[in-house]
């Protein structure tokens, strides 16, 4: 026994007598021990007492631990180690180095790597592996560092019930699961020990599926804001000597967020529609899509809900113009001159289908707009079949495309055709806005046409082109 050892050993006799002892009646898959009795190794032993787990804590200082919650005991390092099979070590990984003079008694147990780091690739090998390398006589398996000290005290819930373990050991994970069942969680056998650095950078990713998302949409918000920030306002000034710069608040913002939501709203169901057209080129599915399609694929959720905030915004602003002083400025001016002049004017029918028109498509729109970021909520997408799902994102995703679209070409009517919108020869935004989703529009129209939606629908269904020459029987058709 080193010297270190025997001085834990007499430690250990003084600090058991402030806490309540672990039932030593429990057996041994009921009794866990942790080392740590910070932040993470607090709220883990609570839960595992509230599990009904009798728990020992290791500590450097088992007598001065004042942290400890209520019914747990604490032992010097090389004590508690003997009183478990399973040891969850919520110690940073620069100390580990102390589970070194500790390795005969920990030799056959199993050790939980909870740690974490605060960057990608801070040392050269995944802690596990580096707690591994320490007590190679042990069982490492890297778990529950995906879940804070905070979420462990308040216990389980629908967004962070997933643990993640891996391991070499099958009999040691196990164990862990068997822990993280009777805890409430849900956990997740990523494989080996190789996969741990994998599952340490979980906790440091900063929203990475809506990083293309944002830039997308900061980046359209603002190109647009300062092409029409020179078109109408730099315009009148120069111009005509009007300052209208007031107009960037409210104006310019209700013209932006509608662009930039209907490009966005394209820029979600393009990429099926490239892909799409990408499986009928090649005539099979078996082939990968290119990186930069399946990354865009796999953001599509995020760029719509963005999209969709745009839009709500766009709402949001619209409403508001009744009560803007500039526009009951200009109304009660209009009235007034109307009055003064004792001037009529006719009642235009045209105008008045158009306006109706324009503002219903837009309201159908939003609702549809709305039914689909419900649907893509995970506890409401888990609740719907695929095909469900799938009508949904797919069908009305496309009709929501086509209402938006046809809102915004009667909002622009017949200043399509008049030379006074094209200011310094520059399209307005809403042109601009108009020429992504009326192309998603039309591959979409082709796609569906029966003879291309046959042979796609046979590619999807694992027909592939060629193969009927390679095997005669391929050749009867798939669909009758
Ligand atoms: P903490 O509050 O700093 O606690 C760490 C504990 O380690 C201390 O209370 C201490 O316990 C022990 N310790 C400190 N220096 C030591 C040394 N030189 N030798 C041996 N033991 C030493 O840290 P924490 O927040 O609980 O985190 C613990 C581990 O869990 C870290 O690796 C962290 O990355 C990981 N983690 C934390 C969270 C979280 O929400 N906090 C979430 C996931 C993962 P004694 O005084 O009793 O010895």
């Amino acid at each position: 026994m080193t010297g270190q050892e025997r001085s834990e050993e007499k430690s250990e006799c003084v600090s058991m007598s402030p806490m309540m002892e672990a039932d030593p009646a429990l057996p041994e898959s009921e009794r866990v021990c942790v080392f740590g009795t910070g932040d993470l190794g607090h709220s883990l032993g609570l839960r595992l007492l509230q599990a009904g787990y009798g728990v020992v804590f290791g500590s450097r200082r088992p007598h001065s631990s004042s942290r400890l919650p209520h019914g747990a005991q604490v032992l010097g390092h090389a004590a508690a180690a003997q009183s478990a099979h399973l040891i969850f070590i919520a110690v940073q990984r620069e100390h580990y180095d102390f589970l070194v003079p500790l390795a005969n008694q920990l030799k056959g147990k199993v050790l939980v790597d909870l740690s974490n780091n605060l960057r990608k690739n801070q040392y050269p090998e995944a802690n596990a592996e580096y707690l591994q390398s320490l007590v190679p006589g042990a069982e490492v398996v890297k778990g529950f560092n995906t879940l804070s000290a905070w979420s462990l005290q308040n216990g389980p819930s629908d967004a962070n019930r997933q643990v993640y373990i891996c391991g070499e050991s099958a009999e040691a994970k196990q164990a862990v699961i068997a822990v993280a069942t009777k805890l409430g969680f849900s956990a997740l056998d990523r494989g080996s020990i190789s996969v741990a650095r994998e599952l340490e950078d979980f906790p440091l990713q900063l929203f990475p599926q809506w990083r293309l998302p944002l830039r997308i949409a900061i980046g359209l918000s603002a190109a647009f804001f300062f092409y029409l920030l020179i078109r109408d306002i730099i315009y009148a000034y120069v111009t005509q000597g009007k300052d209208i710069s007031f107009r960037i608040m409210v104006s310019l913002a209700n013209k932006v967020c509608p662009i930039v939501s209907l490009i966005m709203l394209s820029l979600c169901y393009l990429p099926g529609v490239v892909a799409s057209f990408l499986q009928l080129y090649r005539g099979t599915k078996y082939r990968r899509f290119p990186d930069w399609l399946d990354r865009w694929m796999l953001c599509r959720k995020q760029l719509g809900l963005l999209a969709l905030g745009f839009a709500f915004l766009h709402v949001l602003y619209t409403l508001i113009i009744p009560i803007r002083y500039f526009v009951r400025f200009k109304a009660t001016e209009r009235t007034v001159s109307v009055i003064r002049e004792n001037r009529t004017t006719e009642f235009d029918t045209t105008t008045a289908w158009r306006s109706d028109s324009y503002l219903s498509l837009g309201i159908l729109g939003f609702g549809l707009y709305v039914l689909l970021g419900i649907t893509s909520l995970p506890s409401v997408s888990n609740a719907l079949s695929w095909r469900e799902f799938s009508f949904v994102q797919s069908k009305l995703g496309h009709l929501t495309l086509l209402l938006c679209t046809a809102h915004t070409y009667l909002y622009g009517w017949n200043r399509f055709l008049s030379s006074s919108t094209y200011k310094w020869y520059t399209p307005p935004g809403y042109m601009l806005c108009l020429v992504l989703p009326s192309v998603v529009l039309l591959l979409k129209l082709l796609l569906i046409t029966p003879c291309v939606d046959r042979t796609i629908t046979r590619i999807r269904q694992g027909w592939e082109r060629g193969a009927d020459q390679r095997n005669p029987k391929d050749s009867q058709p798939l669909i009758p």
